[in-house]
């Protein structure tokens, strides 16, 4: 399924023109226009799902599998010295195009990349309340 209004629909099914690093039936990897780094670049499934709670298990499988084999041949390519893979779910986790996609972000020693946080405390509260949400 597609939306008509989706760019990464658009991107994704080659109707607008990207920077395709791999393709298959079921997703096109693309360069990233606004990179954090080198070589950012963007796993897009050709059907249109939100985001991950929207995804199917298949594609969502897949597309790790995906993820591992383009961080594999872009560290190669790049010589970059890490790797963070990236996915935001709703606007307060920073996704602005709301049609799944993974980030691939090359890391290189000395980089201005700010995925950081401050750590904060497990409370005891916190954890019994998780923990007996699943049954623990
Ligand atoms: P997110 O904030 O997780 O939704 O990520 C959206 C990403 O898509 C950002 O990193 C943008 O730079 C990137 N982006 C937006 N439009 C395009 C486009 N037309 N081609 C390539 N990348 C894009
Ligand atoms: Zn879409």
């Amino acid at each position: 399924m597609k939306d008509q209004n989706c760019i990464f629909c658009k991107i994704a099914n080659g109707d607008i023109p990207s920077a395709t690093l791999y393709e298959d039936e079921r997703f096109r990897v693309i360069m990233d226009l606004g990179p954090a780094t080198k070589g950012h670049a963007l796993i897009l499934p050709k059907e249109h799902f939100a985001n991950l709670y929207e995804l199917p298990d298949e594609i969502a499988s897949e597309a790790f599998v995906l993820a591992k084999k383009m961080v594999t041949k872009l560290t190669e390519t790049l010589k970059c010295d890490g790797f963070n893979i990236v996915q935001n779910n709703g606007a307060c986790a920073g996704q602005t195009v709301f049609h799944f996609h993974i980030h691939l972000i090359p890391r290189y020693k000395n980089d201005q990349v700010g995925l950081t946080w401050t750590p904060g405390v497990l409370t005891e509260e916190d954890k019994a309340e998780i923990l007996a949400s699943f049954g623990r």
